[in-house]
């Protein structure tokens, strides 16, 4: 199937991104929100992109003028009745996305593929609410957008193989790196990557080596090109927690406890750079 016009629903951190690269890959974007506000503040901010990569030369004048002008925006979801895929984007909540999710199934066309950016939910399970799951799919976007290489591409259970196929061509078309992953909690990347987060907090409580020790620890003798503790203040401490949560919930083992310091300190409201103090100090 030929993807030539996307909608994207929800114009916050990750939708804005998500548009500027369909843009420039050449494609016609609708964009949806609830509020004509959301939407210009996310237009301002991929035009805010577009403009630091034309300022270093990695984009053309003309290159950046050609994707602001496939890019429309609307509060209207029947403005997806032409597209030939929807990405929801939108704020993280199971049910909200229920929501949204039957809306762009009766607005779109019945052969339109719908994908969801999720970070946490079940692709399965949101499929499942859909009258037809074989098109619905996970496109798992890293932020920030327009840097960040890497799409997980999620099949549910009931996911058809000709949508994942169209969705890995289309990742290629965005000038992006594809890995193909069965539906399950954090997928592969942060499966991975929170616990080892979680790790350097007991690190760190326990006393065995000061923050600044581990993050260099890890950046010197593991070649991460940042500190677990400085990603945790990066991501936000509180968004570190729930992930661990969801995969202690979900999986039942108790591997994936959350360090008590890390709780302590979210509940102390140190979520990281977002509130100018986590581990480190940033005022
Ligand atoms: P955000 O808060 O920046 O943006 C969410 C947007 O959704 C807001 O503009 C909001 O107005 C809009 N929205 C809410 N209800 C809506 C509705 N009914 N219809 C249309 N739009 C609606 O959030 P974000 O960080 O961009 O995250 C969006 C999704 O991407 C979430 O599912 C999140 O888990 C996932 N994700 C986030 C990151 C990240 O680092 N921020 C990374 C990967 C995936």
């Amino acid at each position: 199937m030929k993807i030539e016009r996307v909608g994207i629903v929800g114009a916050g951190t990750m939708g804005s991104g998500i548009t500027q690269t369909a843009a420039v890959a050449g494609l016609k974007v609708v964009v949806i929100d609830v509020t004509d506000a959301a939407l210009s503040r996310g237009v301002a901010s991929l035009g805010n992109s577009l403009e630091r990569l034309v300022a270093k030369g990695k984009l053309g004048h003309e290159a950046r003028a050609a994707a602001l002008a496939r890019i429309e925006t609307s509060t209207d979801y029947g403005r997806l009745a032409d597209v030939d895929l929807v990405i929801e984007a939108a704020t993280e909540s199971y049910d909200l996305k229920v929501r949204i999710l039957r809306q762009i199934e009766s607005a779109a066309r019945t052969d339109a593929i719908i994908a969801s950016n999720t970070s946490s939910i079940s692709i399965t399970a949101l499929g499942a609410t859909l009258a037809d799951p074989a098109r619905f799919i996970g496109m798992h976007f890293f932020n920030p957008v327009p840097m960040m290489p890497l799409v997980e591409i999620i099949r549910g259970v009931r996911t058809s193989a000709a949508t994942a196929e169209a969705i890995h061509m289309l990742t290629t078309r965005f000038d992006k790196s594809p890995i193909g992953v069965k539906n399950s909690p954090g997928f592969v990347v942060n499966r991975i990557l929170v616990p080892m987060i979680n790790e350097a907090f007991f690190v760190l409580a326990e006393g065995i080596a000061t923050a600044e020790e581990i993050d260099a620890g890890m950046k010197l003798g593991a070649n991460h090109p940042i500190g677990p503790l400085a990603l945790a203040d990066l991501v936000g401490l509180d968004v570190v927690l729930s992930v661990l949560d969801v995969f202690l919930r979900d999986f039942g083992d108790p591997k994936y406890r959350a360090c008590p310091l890390l709780r302590e300190l979210v509940a102390a409201g140190r979520l990281g750079r977002k509130t100018g103090s986590g581990v480190y100090d940033y005022s």
